[in-house]
């Protein structure tokens, strides 16, 4: 997929310089970025008809030999694919050896079980150098509860051996406040992936605004169409950037459900086939967190066990 130098968006068919000048304010300012949008985000941004927008989406791809790729090229691909280690032996395993870059991985389970916890780690360990597990990368924060907390990174930074200070710096935090707030900033984060030193991005909560906004069965349908929106941004950011992408979605107890799929998620499968990675957090046996990554592509469904400690998540209690 090599982009030719001397095409830029502006070589697009109907896109002249007002339409090339609002592509651009949206931040889809390469043949790529067209290339792998839609329709409908076209005819927003820009403005024009869902004709044009098709055409411009079918010439971008053409000029970016786009379709199938080889199954070489997806193995180099794949390849390029980078792992963030939690910190727990165990947790790394059903992950695969670590969560990857280049996708997007859910973190859902009850108030309480760790989502955000998990959250701090990764944003600490991805700071790391590549043989202790990171990947020497930056993080952005949306940050949608008011639950970042620098004292956490300072305490699990201190227990990961890395400076407090300089951790802390690396960190962009943003609050959102709505969920269209929460989806600007999705899309505004492409700015700083932009600069290639950021590899992670954390959405915690993924759902809430949307949940406390979107209340009735009459809304629920715009709530899946901005959710899926909102995805759509995400997943795009962790395929163009390479970037590791981590949701967080909280669901509720069925304390009259034994068994079955616990996934009763906000936002339900929309969420679920635009992340590649699930994984089902909850308390287990004396303080420990269970883990389970469910339905994901490639690795089995499989537990895990850890602990979250003063300094972080370990395998053992402290
Ligand atoms: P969620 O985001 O899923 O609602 P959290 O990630 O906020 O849940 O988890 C909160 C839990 O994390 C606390 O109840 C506590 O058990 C644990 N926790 C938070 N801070 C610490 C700490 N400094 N040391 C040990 N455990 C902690
Ligand atoms: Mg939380």
């Amino acid at each position: 997929m090599a982009e030719k130098k001397e095409l830029t968006v502006s070589d697009l068919p109907g896109v002249g310089p007002s339409t090339a000048e609002k592509l651009a304010a949206a931040g889809i300012d390469t043949l790529l970025a067209v290339a792998v949008s839609s329709i409908g985000v076209l005819t927003e941004e820009a403005g024009v008809s869902d004709s044009v927008a098709r055409k411009m989406i079918q010439a971008a791809r053409d000029m970016l030999d786009m379709g199938f790729e080889t199954g070489d090229v997806i193995l180099e691909k794949r390849q390029k694919v980078n792992k963030i280690k939690t910190g727990s032996q165990s947790f790394d395993e059903i992950m695969g050896g670590g969560f990857e870059t280049g996708a997007i991985s859910e973190l859902f389970g009850e108030f309480g079980s760790g989502k955000t916890q998990v959250a701090h780690q990764l944003a600490v360990n991805v700071q790391k150098p590549e043989e202790e597990g990171g990947l020497n990368g930056k993080v952005i924060y949306i940050d949608t509860e008011n639950t970042f907390r620098p004292e956490r990174i300072i305490q699990m930074a201190t227990g990961a051996g890395l400076d407090p200070n300089v951790c802390l710096k690396n960190i962009k935090i943003a609050r959102a406040y709505n969920s269209d707030h929460q989806m600007l900033l999705a899309e505004k984060a492409e700015d700083l992936l932009k600069e290639g030193t950021y590899k992670l991005l954390i959405v915690d909560s993924l759902t809430a605004h949307f949940r406390a906004e979107f209340i009735g069965r009459g809304t629920l349908s715009e709530r899946q169409q901005k959710l899926n929106k909102h995805m759509h941004t995400l997943l795009k950011v962790a395929d163009m950037y390479n970037c590791c992408v981590i949701v967080t979605n909280q669901v509720m107890a069925k304390p009259n459900v034994m068994f079955g799929d616990p996934t009763q998620a906000i936002g339900g499968h929309i969420v679920g086939h635009s992340s590649t990675f699930r994984i089902y957090l909850r308390k287990g046996k004396k303080g420990s967190r269970v883990g389970k990554l469910v339905d994901s592509p490639n690795l089995p469904e499989n537990e895990c066990m850890f602990f979250v400690n003063e300094s972080g998540l370990n395998d053992k209690e402290l």
